[in-house]
């Protein structure tokens, strides 16, 4: 089901569901956190105010501006 190219990063963000770490990932547009754990997606903008250093350097390579 989730069979994107390495464009993926772990953070420091718990999944809400089994507490493991997040990863945060791109598809061809847009970001999004997942769980390889439980599989689960989890809308970015959910996570932005918690965003780690991971998850902002992750960012500043798929956004030429910052959200
Ligand atoms: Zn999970």
């Amino acid at each position: 089901m989730f069979t994107f190219a390495p464009r993926d990063a772990e953070t420091s963000l718990p999944c809400p569901h089994c507490q493991r770490p997040l990863h945060i990932a791109r598809s061809c547009h847009e970001v999004f956190m997942r769980c390889p754990s439980c599989e689960k997606c989890f809308p970015l903008k959910e996570f932005i105010p918690k965003a780690d250093a991971a998850m902002e350097k992750f960012m500043e390579n798929v956004y030429c501006d910052r959200v």
